[in-house]
């Protein structure tokens, strides 16, 4: 069974102290792809030299809502110009955060229309974070036009998703759908149009119940497919396939594949 987390921030350091083991216990999960978003300018250079020596690794280039205070005014024409030269496949994590307080919703809508502005300039997909502001970033997406990506960590009404799908806007599913209490959400995954889903941990956050209050990691995407599996009641296989066909459509990435050697060891 192959996977694609379609959002970790491997970069974080969280993982500076075992990264490899971490990624090898991916591997050893079915996880051969990541989509790593940026959070923060300053952490570009860092993603893209994890991404460049780590096979299976991708890139998004963005500026986190949640860090808007690490922003500067010319970070959006840097975005630019790493986005030229990068070639990533997303731009983000972008997006709204109504949630944590003194962040700026002027400030925070400026930076997020000018990465939707860029993502469609360079025809990429948008990596979106909305928390508490799903109305706000629909009407932005909505605005701005002509855009597709995902809004991950999906939390939003039935409504919402589906104004979503209209906008050829996918949903990222990851760990929160493994709680009995998110009823709403678990209703709404089971239900909804497969071709529309992303499987994804949010790494090193949003860990699933089976390892709730520690540290997340992308070997726990299992999790989140056993338990998107369960509530379709469907083979985890039929969800494995169908996502890993929609992130690697969305994202443009090779299908997952086993590497070289457990290729050559079958052929044996
Ligand atoms: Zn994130």
């Amino acid at each position: 069974m192959l996977l694609i987390d379609s959002h970790c921030h491997l970069d974080a350091p969280e993982f500076d102290g075992d990264r490899d083991a971490v990624v090898a216990r991916a591997h050893a999960a079915g996880v051969r792809s990541q989509v790593i978003p940026a959070v923060q300018a300053e952490a570009w250079p860092k993603l893209r030299d994890l991404c460049r020596t780590t096979p299976g690794l991708y890139p998004a280039y963005g500026l986190h809502p949640m860090y808007l205070a690490a922003h500067l005014p010319g970070h959006l024409q840097d975005l630019r110009a790493w986005i030229e030269r990068e070639r990533p496949v997303a731009v983000g994590e972008c997006g709204l955060d109504y949630f944590v307080d003194g962040l700026d919703r002027d400030a925070q809508q400026a930076c997020f229309e000018g990465q939707l502005r860029l993502a469609r300039e360079f025809d990429l997909p948008v990596i979106v974070h909305a928390r508490r502001a799903v109305d706000a970033v629909i009407a932005t997406l909505r605005r701005i036009g002509g855009l597709r990506g995902v809004v991950h960590s999906w939390s939003g009404s039935e409504e919402q998703a589906r104004q979503l799908w209209r906008l050829d806007f996918l949903l990222g599913i990851g760990g929160p759908v493994t709680y009995e209490r998110a009823r709403r959400l678990r209703r709404l995954v089971a239900a909804m149009p497969l071709q529309h889903l992303l499987l994804e941990t949010d790494a090193p956050d949003q860990p699933d119940a089976g390892i709730r209050g520690q540290r997340n990691e992308p070997a726990r995407l299992a999790a989140v497919l056993e338990a998107v599996a369960t509530l379709r009641e469907v083979d985890p296989e039929e969800i494995a396939r169908a996502t890993s066909v929609n992130a690697a459509r969305l994202f443009g990435l090779p299908p997952p594949r086993d590497p070289p050697d457990e290729v050559a060891t079958a052929a044996r």
